[in-house]
């Protein structure tokens, strides 16, 4: 039991133990892509700003702590290029890609199809959930990010600050979409961690989880977390936190006691 548990319990224990708590979905494992696209109006209820990029907090946070993590190694200079996007911003950028390509003369149809393999289309971003962050040196995102020392560094580090290389390189048949070394993707621990140790996807940890029932990590000879798959939300227990496989129609979930 982690200390975090150890402190519900004793919450609960005080005062009237309830038959069912309200446990909120922290939607932080949330798969986004073609087939899971999420809903219009869908807007992350905790979105704040850093340096005029809007992002979830939780996110920013660690994002303002494994940047100063990099400054301490002697990296500096990484910016927050983008983060939240709001659907209709992504129907707008989406648009005008189509448009361009159909003066090409291209069909409606092959148009869509062709701008769909380099812009995702509106509701199928993950930046959509504030949750995606694409960060930068100098401005350009391309795959050379990867080669320079704050590519290095984020590759090797960002999981201790709960991120993860939302599309990795050599995993382009499992997520749809080439190499983005600077997009991340904020997933917090341990999930970020389990997925760096076992050289998983988003996709692939849910499938991980589900085939492993239970996953233990362990913080010291007696500290532990628990990482277990359930079908059905939970609504008693010592939970740290719960999240859902989709924002539509969730059929899963990833529960951390
Ligand atoms: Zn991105």
């Amino acid at each position: 039991m982690t200390l975090c548990a150890m402190m519900f319990f004793a919450l609960v224990s005080c005062t009237d133990i309830p038959q069912e708590v309200q446990i909120t979905d922290t939607q932080l494992l949330w798969i986004v892509n073609k087939n899971n696209p999420i809903d219009e109006n869908f807007k992350p209820s905790s979105l704040t700003e850093h340096q005029g990029v809007k992002l979830h907090t939780e996110a920013r946070d660690a994002f303002i702590k494994m940047k100063e993590a990099m400054q301490t190694d002697g990296i500096g200079g990484l910016r927050l290029q983008s983060a939240y996007r709001p659907y209709h911003y992504q129907r707008a950028i989406f648009d005008q890609r189509v448009k361009e390509l159909k003066q090409k003369g291209l069909t409606n149809d092959e148009a869509a199809y062709k701008a769909s393999q380099s812009i995702q289309r509106p509701g199928s971003s993950e930046h959509q959930t504030g949750l995606a962050l694409d960060v930068s040196i100098n401005g350009v995102l391309n795959q050379s990010f990867a080669d320079t020392d704050a590519g290095k560094w984020i590759d090797e580090n960002c999981h201790n600050f709960g991120f993860v290389i939302r599309y990795p390189e050599f995993k382009t048949e499992v997520t749809q979409i080439i190499y983005e070394p600077w997009h991340l993707r904020y997933v917090g621990n341990p999930h970020a961690s389990i997925m760096k140790e076992n050289n998983l996807t988003l996709e692939e940890y849910w499938s991980f989880i589900k085939e492993s029932g239970m996953y233990i990590v362990w913080h010291d000879d007696k500290e532990y977390t628990l990482v277990v798959y359930a079908n059905e939300k939970p609504t008693t227990g010592e939970i740290i936190s719960v999240s859902s496989n989709t924002q539509k129609n969730a059929t899963e979930y990833i529960v951390t006691h």
